[in-house]
């Protein structure tokens, strides 16, 4: 895998051929949870058993060097792409229906929209449900897409705390499957660039630890009580707790789905329809951008045409 170099670091179809078996293949459940569980379920929030390999196979050559961010966060792409076309916020798109020369947009206040073609640029099952008389293929990618849930907490501390492994920072901490077991937590992300002032922490819960079922407060309280045996400088400098909880957190690429994927892509644009976001490239920003790029130029082609 680690010489498979993959054509597009934001595609998962370059890695095509590992899709037949999951991230797990080959490996002891025990092996799998330390070589490969980290990514998997602080990243994406699913069991490598879960996973496409070939999601493994691009995570090798994507998570290379340092950890990477966006100084002000990922929204000031969207603003710096969005430029000056008018995007009205708010507004949901209620159906899309193909017409020879284009397309007709409904949505929840005002007139309908009419245009030469659109792209979905939504989760694959509101686009699903949107595009109800999309090709077969199509359908069948959409239809297969679940989304796995992430439950984590931000402790803001009065100071900056830097985590250190062998005198270096650690930005991302990864507890696996193995070694949670009684406790709750899975991860520990350093956040302190977020907080205007002191600093911050991003605590997640693990797979294992079925964190749906506890109450904000419990959660916070087991999480902070693990980071505290886990970081004993923590103890004594939490000054606010906000517990997250997203689901859908990330579509879940399983052995097969990316296979399916490029059948659906080969069937795109249908009409004047297209499809983007992460379920059409990788579960993550990079892939986010790409199914758009490429959405765009499918779309461009067929106007052309
Ligand atoms: C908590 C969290 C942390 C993450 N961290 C990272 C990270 O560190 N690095 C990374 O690379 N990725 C990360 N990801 C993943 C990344 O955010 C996604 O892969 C990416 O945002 C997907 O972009 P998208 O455009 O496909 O979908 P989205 O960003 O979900 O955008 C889809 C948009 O469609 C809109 N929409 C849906 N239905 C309709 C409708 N009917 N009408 C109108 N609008 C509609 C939604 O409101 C939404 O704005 C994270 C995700 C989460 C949830």
């Amino acid at each position: 895998m680690l010489l498979a170099r993959p054509r597009d670091l934001g595609d998962l179809v370059s890695m095509r051929r590992f899709d037949g078996r999951s991230a797990a293949a080959g490996l002891t459940p025990a092996g799998a949870d330390y070589l490969t569980a980290g990514p998997h379920e602080f990243l994406w929030g699913e069991r490598s058993a879960e996973l496409t390999a070939a999601m493994f196979a691009l995570q090798l050559h994507v998570f290379t060097g340092e950890l990477r961010e966006v100084r002000g966060g990922i929204g000031r792409f969207v603003g710096a792409v969005a430029g000056d076309t008018p995007v009205r916020h708010h507004v949901e798109v209620t159906a899309v229906h193909p017409r020879a020369d284009g397309v007709t947009v409904e949505v929840s206040t005002g007139l309908p929209v009419t245009a030469r073609a659109a792209v979905l640029a939504c989760p694959a099952d509101r686009a699903a449900a949107l595009w109800a008389e999309a090709p077969l293929p199509v359908r069948s990618h959409l239809a297969s897409m679940d989304h796995s849930r992430i439950d984590y907490v931000y402790l803001r501390t009065r100071t900056p705390l830097e985590l250190r492994a062998e005198g270096r920072p650690v930005g991302m901490e990864v507890v696996t499957t193995p070694e949670v077991g009684g406790s709750t937590l899975g991860g520990v992300y350093v956040a302190n660039a977020w907080a205007d002032e002191g600093g911050l922490l991003l605590v997640t819960a693990a797979r294992a630890a079925q964190a749906a079922n506890l109450s904000d407060d419990e959660l916070a309280d087991r999480l902070q009580t693990d980071v505290e045996k886990l970081h004993p400088e923590v103890v004594g400098q939490v000054t606010e707790r906000v517990v997250m909880r997203h689901h859908p957190y990330t579509p879940t690429f399983r052995p097969g789905s990316v296979l399916r994927l490029e059948q659906a892509r080969a069937h795109l644009p249908h009409g004047r329809i297209d499809l983007a976001g992460d379920h059409m490239a990788a579960p993550w920003v990079e892939g986010a951008i790409r199914s758009g790029e490429q959405a765009a130029a499918r779309t461009g082609a067929a106007l052309r045409a």
